[in-house]
């Protein structure tokens, strides 16, 4: 007798449901892209403790009616695609059919529905099985709540993180959804508590205050660009506002919000010499395109997604943010901050929005306690909140200041405080100008002193240098020119082990190109006999080391790259140290070089190079104005 079966229905679904529905976000997921798929411009969701109890979603969408509303818990049910190019060419957020299905068949179930037209209609499900069904009085749209989730699968549960894990989740995806939609209003609320409301006016600079505070948001700047296929659009941080993970960076493509290497790289790499290593910008990045250029069915919870002709899309958003804050980066202002506190990254959604009234408030006490790093009653949880697979490698970011602790300006008031943002035509007019300045001295052989009109600025003296000689050595490395060498009087010989040997002499050509130039001696051996004169006088025989050890680390160079390091490297060798006095003269050479500098306001690893004080800010510390 033959050993095959086909699988019933119901326990294909909850096989599916193991990879739809992992965990409660994947629910609040599912159900919060439906009610975008149905058209809705409000969408509340309500959580019970974490969505583990309950979970409920309203919206004001198109609604069903009974013989949809029914027909919507079967197994590739969809209302979204009914051929097969329709498949390449999704625009809405679900198509699988598969989402309501398996939750089904792993909770209980009621779901009340009014297409507007006919009666409201209410239904009960367990297990994925009807147990009731009733007319009700509801207006159009759709309220679904999934209680007990995984009631009927006590290994997944047994699976789930804690409490403040699961929520984490929840938050994330809702702040996600925020930022891609920010023409709906949507609420989530917690055992009571409200931890995100955005007002659905279509302002994104708005959403961005309701998630991540009003003073970041303020410092985003906008920037667009369009290329034959692609159009992307968004707003990335001043390079003064940094965070310690990738989380902060937030990719939609055609509305949905994906995970994308290649783009959040590209995305880093516009704010090269801007950042300090290991630090990164907040950035809200929109890309459009024919559906038929990205292909979102390779991952079952959709959130990964192959992007076509990416040689014309990664340059182009590389461009547009590098331009938007390249015009618009300003001197730092000196600002009286306490000194950061360190908290772990994981709870960081937790701690932004203001928990109202009703929050649970022994919960919030771990919380804090939690956030303040001491002994708490919440279980801990090894699993930072979001995106676990990329923040571990940094798990600190500074604590928020005061203001944002406390802010709980209701979204409608935002409005106000938030400035409307330059166009970026605007933008690239005005580059902040270098100041007139006049040197008074310098002080612990570090930094230069310089007066102006309406204050002074401290000048880091090894900052500027550096970046000074970082763009000399960028012009140089950029092109290397063959008339510029210096033959050495006594080559420089290299061994490396076989294999070593073998990536050089594959990379012989990209050394050449920022100047080394070695040559294959035979027996893992080579050798260079003549360098660049515009090598830095004294370490020559280092950069070259090090520009190989470069090579030997990437295994394939990438000459752009390479020429950058190699213009950071030297820079670094050159530059005056701190405790280094300078004459009167040496200052007024190093500003005047400083002032002909493409960005003269930060050095090549992304630390400011110059600090203002006000002379209004002065008198205020001094109590001279109010
Ligand atoms: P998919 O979204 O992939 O089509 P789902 O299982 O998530 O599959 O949903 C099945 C169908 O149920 C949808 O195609 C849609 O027609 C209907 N549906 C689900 N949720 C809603 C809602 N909130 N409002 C209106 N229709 C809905
Ligand atoms: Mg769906």
């Amino acid at each position: 007798m033959g050993k095959i079966q086909i699988m019933d229905e119901w326990l294909s679904n909850k096989i599916a449901a193991g990879e739809v529905v992992e965990r409660p976000s994947s629910v609040v997921k599912e159900l919060v892209e439906n009610a975008i798929d149905a058209g809705s411009t409000s969408i509340e969701v309500f959580l019970e403790e974490a969505g583990l109890t309950s979970i409920q979603v309203t919206d004001n969408g198109s609604g069903m009616d009974e013989e949809d509303a029914l027909k919507s818990f079967s197994r590739h049910a969809t209302s979204k695609i009914s051929k097969e190019q329709d498949l390449f060419r999704i625009r809405t957020l679900g198509f699988r059919g598969e989402a309501l299905a398996s939750i089904a068949s792993v909770s209980k179930v009621t779901l009340k529905t009014s297409d507007g037209e006919h009666n409201g209609l209410e239904i009960q499900l367990e297990g994925g099985h009807v147990v009731s069904k009733k007319p009700t009085a509801f207006r159009r749209g759709t309220d679904i709540t999934i209680a007990q989730l995984f009631y009927n699968t006590p290994a997944r549960l047994k699976y789930l993180k804690t409490i403040q894990t699961e929520l984490g989740h929840s938050i994330d995806f809702m702040n996600r959804l925020a930022l891609a939609y920010p023409e709906i209003a949507f609420k989530l609320v917690h055992n009571g508590g409200t931890l995100l409301q955005t007002n659905g006016r279509g302002n994104v600079q708005q959403v961005i205050a309701a998630i991540y505070g009003v003073q970041n948001a303020k410092k985003m700047i906008p920037f667009s660009a369009e290329s034959k296929d692609y159009k992307v659009h968004g707003f990335a941080s001043l390079p003064e506002v940094t965070r310690a993970n990738k989380n902060y960076m937030s990719i939609f493509v055609n509305g949905r919000w994906v995970k994308h290497y290649l783009v959040q790289k590209t995305i880093v790499d516009a704010y090269h010499t801007y950042l300090p290593i290991e630090r990164y910008p907040l950035v809200v990045l929109y890309i459009e395109g024919d559906p038929y250029l990205t292909d979102v069915n390779v991952h079952p919870a959709k959130l990964q997604i192959r992007l076509s002709k990416e040689q014309e899309l990664l340059p182009l958003i590389q461009e547009a943010i590098n331009k938007a804050i390249r015009s618009a980066i300003h001197v730092p202002v000196a600002e009286k901050k306490e000194k950061p506190v360190r908290i772990p990254t994981e709870q960081m959604n937790l701690w932004k929005p203001a928990p109202s009234p009703t929050f649970d408030e022994a919960k919030i006490n771990a919380i804090v306690d939690k956030l303040n790093g001491e002994q708490s009653i919440v279980k801990e949880s090894t699993q930072p909140l979001q995106n676990e697979e990329e923040s571990e490698e940094d798990l600190f970011v500074e604590k928020p200041t005061e203001i944002e602790e406390q802010w709980e300006v209701p979204p409608i008031q935002q409005e106000e405080q938030l400035s409307a943002p330059p166009s970026n035509e605007e933008v690239v007019e005005k580059k902040e100008p270098f100041p007139e300045l006049e040197i008074v001295g310098q002080i612990h052989g570090t930094y230069i002193v310089a007066q102006m009109e309406d204050g002074f600025y401290l000048i880091d003296q090894h900052a500027a240098q550096e970046r000074i000689k970082y763009e000399y050595f960028r012009e140089k490395v950029g092109e290397v020119n063959p008339n510029e060498r210096q033959s050495l009087l006594l080559p420089l010989t290299f061994h490396y082990s076989a294999d070593e040997a073998i990536i050089l002499k594959e990379n012989l050509q990209a050394l050449q190109e920022v100047g080394v130039f070695l040559e294959d001696f035979g027996q893992s051996s080579f050798v260079v006999r003549e360098h660049p004169t515009w090598f830095p006088k004294g370490f020559e025989q280092e950069i070259i080391e090090e520009l190989i050890e470069q090579v030997l680390k990437t295994r394939k160079a990438d000459v752009k790259k390479l020429r950058e390091d190699a213009a950071i490297m030297m820079s670094c060798k050159k530059s005056i140290k701190a405790n280094y006095y300078l004459t009167k003269e040496q200052m007024v050479v190093l500003l005047n070089d400083l002032r002909k500098a493409d960005n003269p306001f930060t050095c090549p690893h992304g630390r400011p190079v110059m600090i203002h004080f006000s002379t209004y800010e002065v008198e205020k510390m001094f109590k001279r104005v109010m």
